[in-house]
């Protein structure tokens, strides 16, 4: 059984009054389930979210690779650990198209925070164009194999995957709960080249992209999406609430 896995990703939002009375709220009325709930949180929410959250995981939505040195308005690997950050959220679509975040730079990421001992939450999707090109698969499975480069079968375990097709982010445009599954099939059968279907079999995937209340019920029920990574929805404490206590 993959363990099922939804993250609120709170993007530049957020302060921490509100995050405080957010986690109040939320923890208060999360129904014990196997679902894992986490918060993906700004670099100065994080350390409070840590301390206030006792059911939610809080992690980070960007790391840098290096240990140290000079790289001016970034974060270490080593400075998320000491503030017991457990998650890092790398690949997003926006820091790739933004930020110049590319296949390389997610591989390193995912490498070092393995030997950190931390979880990697890497992101892969299309463009529309991408899209109606029908090249999605290809895509999406080039990034994967990027992503996992020199990265073993035992540490590819302690990674989730999040698929976020890009057309489909803050857009209100869901990918519908079919054309999702066969994407994060798709990525599931990739998994089984690159390692075996035994490693493939037990790796999160999560799907991204305009999810909600009314939607998470029927992409939760697909076969091979184990959870979701969610914006706009889930800074509102109500509707994180019903996403994490969504109806079976
Ligand atoms: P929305 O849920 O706002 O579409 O954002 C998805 C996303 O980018 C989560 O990382």
């Amino acid at each position: 059984m993959r363990q099922k896995v939804i993250f609120g990703n709170w993007k530049m939002n957020g302060n921490k009054e509100g995050l405080i009375s957010f986690l109040k709220k939320v923890e208060k009325a999360i129904k014990k389930s196997d679902v894992k709930a986490g918060l993906a949180l700004p670099f100065t929410l994080l350390e409070i979210g840590i301390n206030k959250a006792k059911i939610i995981d809080i992690a980070a939505q960007n790391v840098h690779f290096a240990t140290n040195g000079a790289y001016t308005g970034e974060v270490s690997i080593a400075m998320l650990k000491e503030i017991n950050a457990k998650y890092v959220v790398i690949g997003h679509s926006e820091r790739r198209e933004m930020f110049g975040e590319t296949d390389e730079t997610v591989n390193k990421k995912a490498i070092e925070l393995i030997k950190a001992g931390m979880t990697p939450i890497i992101c892969c999707g299309e463009t529309l164009e991408t899209k109606e090109a029908k090249k999605t698969v290809t895509w999406v499975n080039g990034q994967i194999k990027k992503a996992y480069k020199n990265i073993s079968a035992k540490d590819a375990l302690k990674t989730i995957i999040a698929y976020e097709p890009i057309w489909a982010i803050g857009t209100g445009k869901t990918a519908t709960a079919n054309d999702a599954e066969i994407v994060c099939q798709k990525i599931r059968e990739n998994l089984a080249k690159i390692y075996d279907e035994k490693v493939a079999d037990q790796i999160t995937i999560q799907y991204g992209g305009s999810v909600n209340p009314s939607n998470i019920s029927e992409l939760m029920s697909q076969k091979n999406i184990d959870g979701a990574l969610v914006g706009g929805a889930s800074l509102k404490a109500d509707d994180f609430i019903a996403l994490i206590n969504y109806k079976k």
